[in-house]
C-alpha cells in the first residue's frame, strides 16, 4: 500500500493548486478490485461531459473494465457557486474533497468541473494507495495559460491524432488556450525554397499552398525517404476539427495569421498587394497597405477562419502577428541575396512615417476583427518597442491614441515576448502597464524541436513574475509541439496558474522529478540539472568578475546555449546569409567559431558531452524501472543522447582537423569518421523508435542524416586517399557526395 504524504500529494498536482488542507480521519483508500460509482450532472457535450469521460477512461485503465458500477466508492461531480476566497477566474475554479466516504468535486463553472477531474486523476495515479482526507480549493490566477504552436518544422507533419493528443496534453495541465499558427513565412532555407507554411486551405484560392520536402535516411526502412508534401492539417482541412475537439474540452483555440511581416506567399502569389521596391516592382514580401486590395484579400481569409472555426465554437480571439517587419534578403527564390522591401516604396507609401503605416495597418485589422465579433486581437510587442532589431521607435502612446479613437482599446492584447534565461537580457523591463492596454507574456518552450532540446524554465519564471507584477493576463509560450519539452510545459502551467505557488524554476524541476520518478527522484533531479547545463544560457562576458587578472570582466566565456544550439546543431547553416555562399559550408563555418577560441570551446564541448552522456545513462536506467515514468525517461534519454551526439561529432571534427594537417594520418582520421557515422546511424534509429513520425519528418531526420552523410563521405574519401592531407577549414567540395548536397 502506497501511503501518499502531504508533500508528494502536492507535488502530484499540475499546476500547483492554490489551497490544499489536510484533515484527521480515515483515509481514502483504493486497491485492486475497488469499485467506484460516478455521479455527475447530465451533459451531452462540453467540459463536464469531458470530465466524466476522462474519469471513466482513467479508472477503467487502472482498475479494469468493471471499475465503475453502482454501490462503489462515490465520486461526485457537481456545479456550484464559488466561495468568496476564490480570487480570480471563478468559472475555472473548483473544490475537491476526499475522504473515506469518497470524492466530491464541485466546479464553479463547467471548466472548473473538468479541472477538478484532472486533479483527481493526478491523485489516483496508481493502483494501491491511501490518501489522508483532504480538501482542495483551486482557481487559476491568470485567464491566459497556454502555448502557441508555430507553423514550422514538426507541426507541418502532425497528423490528426497528433493534434488531438496535443490538445489532451494541454487539458491535463489545465491550460486554457492553444494558439495555432495557420500562416507564416520565414526565409529561403532548404531546397532553395522559401520556408512558407500554410495550415488552412482557403476556399476559392487553391493557388495558396506550401509544399515542403521531407528528406531523410530511415534506418527503419533501410533507405532514403524523399517526398514533396503538404501539411496534413492543410491537406485534410483539420483546423475546424481541432477547434471542435478543443472546445469540447474547454480549451480555447486562437488562430494566428501573419498579417504584415513573415509573409511572402500572399505577396508572391498576388503581386498587386505586395510591398513595392523603389522601381515599382513587387518585392514579394509584406504588403502595400495603401492598396485596398490588400485588405480585400486579407479580410476574405480572416472571415473564412472566423466564420467557420472561431465563432461556431464560442471562441473570441484572433492573432495577427505583426512581428519582425523589415527589409531583408532570402525572400526571392530567383535571387536569394536580393534585399526585398517590406516597407512599401510605392508613391502612396514611400513618404509616409513608418510608425503611422504600422499603426494604421494594425488598427484597421483590429477594427475589422472587432466588427466580426472578435473580442481579443493578439499582436506581438516588438514593432512598438524602441530597442528591438527592426524597431521603428517607441509607438506605445501613438498606438493607444489611435485605438481609443476607434473605440478598440480593449480589443488589443499585446504579447510581450523574450526568450532568455538571463534577466538582464530580457528586451523589456516592464509590460508598459501605464498604457492600460491588455497584455500577456510570451516566453518560449525551447522551440527547436528538430535540432536540440533546451530547458528554458528560467525564461518562463522571469516573465511570469513580470506578468504578475505588471497586471498581465497570463502566459502563452512560443512553441513547437514536442512531449520532450514536457517539463517546460509544466513550468508554463504552474507559473500561469499560481505564480507564487510555483516558486522557482528549480522548484518546478523538483516537483517534476518527484511526480514522474517518485522512487528515484534524486537521480532524476541530477539528470535534469545536467541536461539543463548542456544548453545553459550564459552572458558572453563573465559576470561579477573582478577587473584585471584571472576572471577579468572583459574575458569572454562560452555560453553553452549559444554554442550548442546556434553554432553546432547544424540547423543554422540552412539560412541564406549576407556574404556567405548558400548552402553555407557546414564544417568550415563551424570551425571558424570553434578554432579561434579553441581552448574554451574544446573544454565546453567535453563538458557538454560528459554531462549529456551521464544524464542519458541515468534516464536509461529510469526507463527500465516500472515504478517510474518509463516513457518520459526514454524520451529524455534520447534527447540527452542527441546532445551528446552533437558534442561528440564536433570533438571528432576537431581531432580530424589536427590529424589531416599532415599526410599519413588519413587512415586514422577515416576510422574516427567511420565511428561517428556508426554513432549517427544508431542515433537516427533511436529517433525513429522514440519520437513521433511528425518529429522525424519535420526536419529532425534530415538534420541527423546530414551529419550521417558528412561522416560517411569523409570516411570514404580518406579511405580512398590514404595519403591525403585536408584542410577542414576549406569547403573541400570534392569530398562530399550528392546525398550531402541534397540535404542542405
Ligand atoms: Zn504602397
Amino acid at each position: 500500500m502506497n501511503d501518499l504524504n502531504q508533500k508528494n500529494l502536492r507535488d502530484r498536482i499540475v499546476p500547483v493548486p492554490q489551497k490544499i488542507s489536510f484533515a484527521e480521519g480515515s483515509a481514502f483508500e483504493w486497491k485492486e478490485g475497488t469499485k467506484f460509482s460516478l455521479q455527475a450532472p447530465a451533459f451531452e457535450k462540453g467540459p463536464v461531459h469531458a470530465a466524466v469521460e476522462l474519469l471513466k477512461e482513467h479508472l477503467e485503465k487502472l482498475f479494469g473494465k468493471n471499475a465503475l458500477g453502482d454501490g462503489g466508492v462515490p465520486l461526485t461531480l457537481a456545479l456550484g457557486e464559488a466561495p468568496e476566497e476564490v480570487k480570480a477566474n471563478p468559472g475555472e475554479g473548483y473544490s475537491l474533497k476526499l475522504s473515506a466516504d469518497g470524492a466530491e468535486i464541485c466546479g464553479f463553472g463547467e471548466r472548473g468541473v473538468l479541472h477538478g477531474a484532472v486533479t483527481l486523476v493526478q491523485l489516483l495515479s496508481e493502483k494501491d494507495s491511501r490518501l489522508l482526507p483532504l480538501e482542495i480549493l483551486d482557481w487559476p490566477e491568470n485567464e491566459l495559460r497556454g502555448i502557441k504552436i508555430e507553423c514550422r518544422y514538426g507541426s507541418n507533419r502532425m497528423q490528426r491524432g497528433d493534434w488531438l493528443a496535443a490538445v489532451d496534453a494541454m487539458v491535463m495541465k489545465k491550460m486554457s488556450v492553444l494558439q495555432i499558427a495557420l500562416y507564416g513565412c520565414w526565409s529561403i532555407q532548404y531546397d532553395g525554397r522559401i520556408s512558407e507554411f500554410l495550415y488552412f486551405p482557403v476556399k476559392g484560392r487553391p493557388e495558396l499552398k506550401t509544399p515542403q520536402m521531407v528528406k531523410y535516411y530511415s534506418p527503419e526502412k533501410g533507405g532514403w525517404i524523399e517526398a514533396d508534401t503538404l501539411p496534413p492539417i492543410f491537406e485534410n482541412d483539420l483546423f475546424g476539427e481541432i477547434c471542435e475537439y478543443a472546445a469540447e474540452r474547454g480549451l480555447k483555440i486562437i488562430p494566428m495569421w501573419n498579417s504584415f511581416g513573415h509573409n511572402t506567399l500572399l505577396p508572391r502569389i498576388y503581386p498587386e498587394i505586395s510591398a513595392k521596391e523603389e522601381d515599382g516592382s513587387p518585392s514579394g514580401s509584406a504588403f502595400c497597405t495603401s492598396n485596398e486590395k490588400t485588405y480585400e484579400v486579407l479580410f476574405s481569409i480572416y472571415d473564412q477562419i472566423v466564420d467557420n472555426c472561431v465563432l461556431p465554437y464560442g471562441f473570441d480571439t484572433f492573432a495577427i502577428g505583426l512581428d519582425e517587419v523589415g527589409d531583408s534578403i532570402a525572400k526571392d527564390m530567383k535571387d536569394p541575396f536580393r534585399k526585398c522591401a517590406e516597407w512599401c516604396r510605392c508613391p502612396a507609401c514611400r513618404d509616409r512615417d513608418r510608425g503611422d503605416i504600422f499603426i494604421d495597418h494594425a488598427v484597421r485589422l483590429i477594427s475589422h476583427l472587432k466588427e466580426k465579433g472578435i473580442k481579443h486581437v493578439l499582436m506581438a510587442c516588438d514593432m512598438i518597442q524602441p530597442d528591438r532589431p527592426r524597431s521603428i521607435g517607441y509607438l506605445g502612446e501613438r498606438l493607444l491614441r489611435k485605438l481609443e479613437e476607434k473605440g478598440a482599446k480593449d480589443s488589443l492584447l499585446i504579447g510581450w515576448w523574450s526568450y532568455h534565461d538571463i534577466e538582464s537580457k530580457t528586451s523589456f523591463k516592464d509590460l508598459h502597464p501605464e498604457l492600460g492596454l491588455p497584455r500577456y507574456v510570451a516566453p518560449w518552450n525551447g522551440y527547436y524541436i528538430w535540432s536540440i532540446m533546451m530547458s528554458p524554465l528560467r525564461n518562463t519564471e522571469i516573465l511570469a513574475k513580470m506578468n504578475r507584477r505588471d497586471g498581465g493576463d497570463g502566459i502563452m509560450a512560443y512553441s513547437m509541439w514536442d512531449q520532450s519539452f514536457d517539463r517546460v510545459h509544466d513550468c508554463i502551467a504552474d507559473f500561469a496558474w499560481n505564480t507564487e505557488g510555483a516558486g522557482t524554476a528549480k522548484d518546478v524541476t523538483e516537483r517534476y522529478a518527484r511526480r514522474h520518478f517518485p522512487t528515484r527522484f534524486v537521480e532524476a533531479r541530477q539528470a535534469f540539472m545536467m541536461t539543463d547545463l548542456v544548453t545553459e544560457e550564459k552572458g558572453e562576458k563573465l559576470e561579477g568578475a573582478a577587473p584585471g587578472g584571472y576572471g577579468d570582466e572583459k574575458q569572454p566565456q562560452i555560453s553553452p546555449l549559444y554554442m550548442m544550439v546556434y553554432k553546432l546543431s547544424g540547423y543554422f547553416h540552412s539560412y541564406v546569409k549576407k556574404d556567405m555562399p548558400y548552402p553555407e559550408p557546414f564544417i568550415p563555418v563551424t570551425l571558424s567559431y570553434l578554432l579561434p577560441r579553441r581552448r574554451d570551446t574544446e573544454r565546453a564541448l567535453y563538458t557538454a558531452s560528459t554531462l549529456a552522456h551521464r544524464a542519458a545513462q541515468i534516464y536509461r536506467d529510469l526507463a527500465k524501472d516500472p515504478s517510474c515514468d518509463t516513457v518520459m525517461a526514454d524520451r529524455f534519454a534520447y534527447e540527452s543522447e542527441n546532445q551528446a551526439c552533437i558534442a561528440d561529432d564536433w570533438l571528432a571534427v576537431l581531432e580530424m582537423t589536427d590529424l589531416l594537417k599532415e599526410k599519413g594520418n588519413a587512415p586514422e582520421a577515416a576510422a574516427i569518421a567511420r565511428g561517428r557515422e556508426k554513432a549517427r546511424l544508431a542515433h537516427l534509429a533511436r529517433l525513429e523508435q522514440v519520437k513521433e513520425k511528425f518529429a522525424v519528418e519535420g526536419l529532425a531526420g534530415r538534420l541527423q542524416s546530414t551529419f550521417l552523410v558528412l561522416f560517411r563521405d569523409l570516411a570514404a574519401y580518406l579511405e580512398k586517399n590514404p595519403d591525403a592531407a585536408l584542410d577542414l577549414r576549406e569547403e573541400n567540395r570534392e569530398v562530399f557526395s550528392e546525398d550531402f548536397w541534397k540535404l542542405r
